[in-house]
Parts: C-alpha cells; structure tokens; sequence
C-alpha cells in the first residue's frame, strides 16, 4: 500500500518537487480484540501456535546466520517452565565481524534515496498492521507477558507508527533546504553517520527496539542491534519483517550479546559513531564513559542518545476529580507491572480528599486480576520480566515491610513458583524522601504520601527535588490556578508533563517521548527531531558563473 502510495507522491522528476511532497500518516488505530472480532480469532490462533514451542533464533551477521556455543533460553515469565526462545551470544570476535560487515556495507546504503529506504519501513508497518499483527502480538505476550491490550499499544500500534512517521520525517527532511542567492544554488545532504550505529534495545518494549536500530537504518547509517534477552522472541521477528520488507541484509547486524561484552566491543572500535540506547541509567552512564575513554580512537564524535529510567509522579491537588485520580494512577502504575519508565510509582494526595482516594483505590485493587494472559484476557497484567526483577522488587516490599515510616495498604504477595508473579503493592509513607520515593523499582508498586491541603505548593517543590529523574508527571486539578503554578514548578520535572491525565501511554507524534535529568538525553523518538540525530547533513554550493579575479574592485 505504502510503496505505490510513495510512488505518486513522490514522482523521481527532480529533486526540488520531491522535496516539497508531504506524506499524509496516521497513527494506527489500536484494535478493541471483542469476544467474536476477527482480530481476536487470530490472535488465539498465534497464541496456540506458541504453546510448547522453542524458536531458534541464530545471531544474523554479514547475512548469514551464525551460531556460537554460547547457548541461552528466553523463558515466558508468566510459565518460566516455558523456553520460548534458544539463541546464542556473539562473543567479541562475531561482533568485530559483524562491525566489519556494517561498515563495508555503508556507503552504498547511504546512497540509496531517501524515498526507496523509506518504502521499506512502510512496507514493513504495513506488514505488522495486517498479516504478521497476530503474531509479533503473540510473541510479545508470551515472551514479555504483555496483555492483549499491552502488546498491541507496542509491538502493533508503537512499532508501526514509529516506521511510519519516521519514514515520513525522513522524506520530508529532504525538503528543508537553505536558500540560494544568484549565481549560486545551495542544497543540504541528508548523510548518514560514518561508521556504524549500536543499538541497545530494553526488555520492555518490542517497538522500542525496532525504533532504535530502524530509525538510524532509515537515514542511511548502518547498525548492530543488540536485543534485549529477554525480549528476543519479539525482536527476531521485528528484524525478520524488515528483512523481509526490503532491508538489504546487511544493513542491521543482529547481535544478541552478553550486555559488557557489547559494551566494551563496540566502544572499542574506531568506527562507532553513535549509541542508540533505552534502558537504565548505570547501562548508560558506563557506555557513555566507555565513549569518553575511547574518544582518542574514533573517527567521529559518536552521538550518543539514552533513553533511561524515571521516577514519575502524580500530584494531585484539592480541587481534582477524583475518579479520574483512581483510574488514572491504577492503569499508570499497574499496567504491564509498572515496567514502564513511565509508570507512576508516587502519587501525592491532599489529606481532604485522600479518604476517597483511598478507599476507591483500595476497592479497584480488589478486582485487579494478575496472571497468564494468554489464557485469561480479563488478566489485567502478568508476570514480571525475569527472576533479577522478581527478587529487587520483592526487596523493596521487604523495605515496605520492616520500614517504620511505610506501610503497605495492600497487596505485595510474590510468588514465583510458575511465573514471577508479583501482586500490586500500594503502600503509603510518612516520610516523602524515604528511598521508595526516589529510585526507580519498575514493577507494580506504588508509594503514597499524603500532605496538607495547604502546603500544595511546598509538596510541587518537593516533587521536583525528589529524585534524580526528570522523564514522566501528571497534575491533577481542576483550579486552572493550581495547574498554572505546577506547570511553572515542574516545568524540569518531567520531559512528558500531563494534566488530568495519567503518567503512561505517549503516542508517537502527538507526545513525542523523553525525559532530561538522569532521564536521558530527550531526543524525542516519535518525533521529526529525532531522526536528526542520526543523520550528518553535509551543505553543498554549486556556482553556475565564472568566479573573476582574485583581486577586490575597492583593491584597484
Ligand atoms: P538494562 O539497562 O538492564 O538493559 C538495557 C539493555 O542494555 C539490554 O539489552 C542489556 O543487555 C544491555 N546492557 C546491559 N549492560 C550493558 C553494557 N555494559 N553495555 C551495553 N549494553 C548493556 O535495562 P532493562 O532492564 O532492559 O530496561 C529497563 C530500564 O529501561 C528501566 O530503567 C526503564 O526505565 C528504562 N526504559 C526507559 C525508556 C525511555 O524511553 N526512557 C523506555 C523503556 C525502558
């Protein structure tokens, strides 16, 4: 659909009248899976088609698919019996192959028009919003224990629009041009980087990974993607779409990798010339340190973009609707465990209306379902990711348990007998800087404090000094007075600032996504500022006159 579609409104007639084409994209709608929807029949038949299995899944360099004898297993974390995946680690020496191959294949995929790479990354959401839907939704459940609903806003709507409108980005950056004065014409190249791209992708979210390796893909540069462990069920089939989509083989190397290893591999290699990473702060901060101390070898200043962690609030004020408070915080701190970096894991309610808030939440709670959801669609989320996860949020509900300023309003149970099933924790504190206000816990808890209705503005101020991140927040209040002043307050708070509404759920294009702070380097992905990073425009001046003398007329 895409291709035809680039095709008219993209004629090859010269380069001026491409330039000025704008390509109309949507965000893809998110399906409803009702009970006899077509959309839902396929999804159960994907799901079954999972049961029991094992993929094998090679790492994929130079075009060929490679096994080491570093065998691991991917295991669903809702039935860890369950090994969804087998696949290998590359050791250092695949991965300087896997560099070489990237580099050697640079120069022409940088050459290919910006029109042609983009039609790869239409066809290929066009491929996940129609034939291969069911089952990169599938693989998302099973091997990240997302629920219906959590892996279609990923691995379907996020992944597609992120292909879509970064392609439409890519094409129309070619129509910002610097102006030309007579006799002289003056045009931008859009070139890639010169060397080759790693991209570090998080369990967390299938889209996430397509966008890292795909986005500097499609401007030309060429890339080692490293996937996460535990999310390569999913990943696999994103870069098989791609391949299949069009993407020359060697363009993404496929690299799952043990974390240091990479690390160390790709920083020590003179051609690095960008990082291109979600997931925690101290991954981060070592890789950019690693840059730092490598500096002297590289070619180029590599650009290094993070997408990290967060401690994500919801103030609510006074003069709030409450219902929207309980609904909101639920689904912001308990959908997909709160493994989101956006997940809401502090909420600050006025004493006046915290009875209700209480109570509401606590009667939700009772009706939260946490299970598999492959088998129970009325799950509501699932397993936590892994057993390291398991055993650091079971930590923080042992510090909940045995500290005097906590206490746990309900639940905290942890069970990882089958899955590592974790039930959603709300706990409230007396003390605002206890450490469970701070750091990030990324599973389903989520900390109360409760303050004075009268000092609303000393608790803004306190939110914003908390903690170390800056990445989500949400103001709820009806006074237009109140929401003027936290906007004011929490203006470095939150790279993703919400009012009435809750922490989660940015949509490519219409909250482009990213914190400051220890956050990240808020790049912005799912916007047209993003894809910038990834490209080093060169700036060209062509004179169509004889230049004269050397000498100046006033020199005579
Ligand atoms: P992580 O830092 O443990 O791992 C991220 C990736 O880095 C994985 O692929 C891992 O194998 C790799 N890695 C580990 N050590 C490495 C090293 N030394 N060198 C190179 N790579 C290495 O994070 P995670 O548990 O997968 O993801 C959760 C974190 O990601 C949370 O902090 C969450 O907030 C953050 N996150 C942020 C965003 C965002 O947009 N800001 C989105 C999703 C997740």
């Amino acid at each position: 659909m895409w291709l035809p579609l680039l095709q008219r409104t993209l004629p090859r007639v010269g380069l001026r009248w491409q330039h000025r084409a704008a390509i109309e994209v949507a965000n893809e709608p998110v399906l409803a899976f009702m009970s006899g929807s077509p959309e839902r029949a396929a999804l159960q038949k994907a799901l079954s088609d999972l049961k029991g299995k094992t993929e094998a899944i090679p790492c994929v360099v130079g075009g060929e698919e490679v096994w080491t004898a570093d065998i691991r297993y991917q295991v669903s974390p809702f039935n860890h019996s369950h090994k969804v995946a087998k696949y290998c680690y590359a050791d250092k020496d695949l991965l300087n192959k896997a560099i070489d191959a990237a580099v050697a294949a640079r120069r022409e995929w940088d050459l290919w028009p910006v029109q042609e790479r983009a039609a790869i990354f239409f066809k290929a959401a066009d491929m996940l919003s129609g034939p291969r839907r069911a089952e990169i939704l599938a693989k998302t459940m099973v091997g990240q224990a997302k629920t219906v609903i959590q892996a279609e806003i990923d691995a379907a709507a996020e992944l597609i629009d992120f292909f879509r409108f970064n392609a439409k980005y890519a094409v129309e950056l070619e129509g910002q041009q610097p102006i030309s004065v007579a006799p002289s014409t003056n045009s931008m190249v859009y070139r890639g980087l010169e060397g080759f791209v790693a991209a570090v992708s998080p369990f967390n979210f299938t889209a996430i990974g397509g966008n890292l390796a795909g986005a500097p893909a499609l401007m030309g540069n060429v890339v080692l993607w490293k996937p996460s462990d535990t999310a390569m069920l999913s990943s696999y089939t994103v870069y098989k779409i791609l391949l299949e989509a069009g993407l020359p083989r060697n363009v993404i190397q496929f690299v799952p990798a043990d974390g240091p290893v990479f690390g160390d591999t790709v920083t020590s290699s003179e051609h690095l010339c960008g990082v291109n990473f979600t997931g925690s702060v101290p991954t981060f901060k070592r890789l950019w340190k690693q840059v730092s101390e490598n500096l002297d070898r590289y070619h180029n200043f590599p650009r290094l973009a993070g997408e990290c962690g967060g401690k994500n609030f919801h103030f609510v004020h006074a003069s709030a609707d409450v219902p929207s408070v309980v609904s909101g915080t639920l689904r912001s701190a308990f959908e997909y465990g709160g493994q989101k970096c956006s997940a809401c894991s502090r909420l600050y309610a006025p004493a006046s209306l915290w009875p209700r808030i209480k109570a509401e939440l606590l009667e939700e709670h009772r009706e939260i379902k946490v299970g598999d959801p492959t088998e129970d669609f009325g799950t509501f989320f699932s397993a936590v990711i892994d057993n390291k996860s398991f055993e650091r949020i079971r930590k923080w509900i042992k510090h909940a348990e045995t500290s005097p300023n906590l206490s746990i309003l309900a639940g905290g149970g942890c069970d990882d007998k089958v899955g590592y099933f974790v039930q959603p924790c709300i706990i409230e504190t007396t003390d605002p800087k206890d450490p469970i206000m701070q750091e990030e816990i990324f599973g389903p808890v989520l900390s109360v404090y409760v303050y004075p209705d009268n000092q609303y503005k000393e608790i803004l101020q306190l939110i914003d000094s908390t903690s170390p991140y800056g990445l989500t927040g949400a103001v709820f209040a009806q006074d237009k007075s109140v929401i003027a002043e936290a906007t004011k307050l929490l203006r470095n708070a939150a790279g993703n600032f919400y009012i009435n509404d809750k922490s989660t759920g940015s949509v490519v294009a219409q909250q482009p996504f990213g914190g400051a702070r220890v956050s990240g380097t808020n790049d912005k992905p799912g916007s047209p500022y993003y894809i910038l990073r990834w490209t080093s425009p060169q700036a060209v001046k062509e004179t169509h006159a004889p230049l004269g003398g050397w000498k100046y007329p006033y020199m005579q």
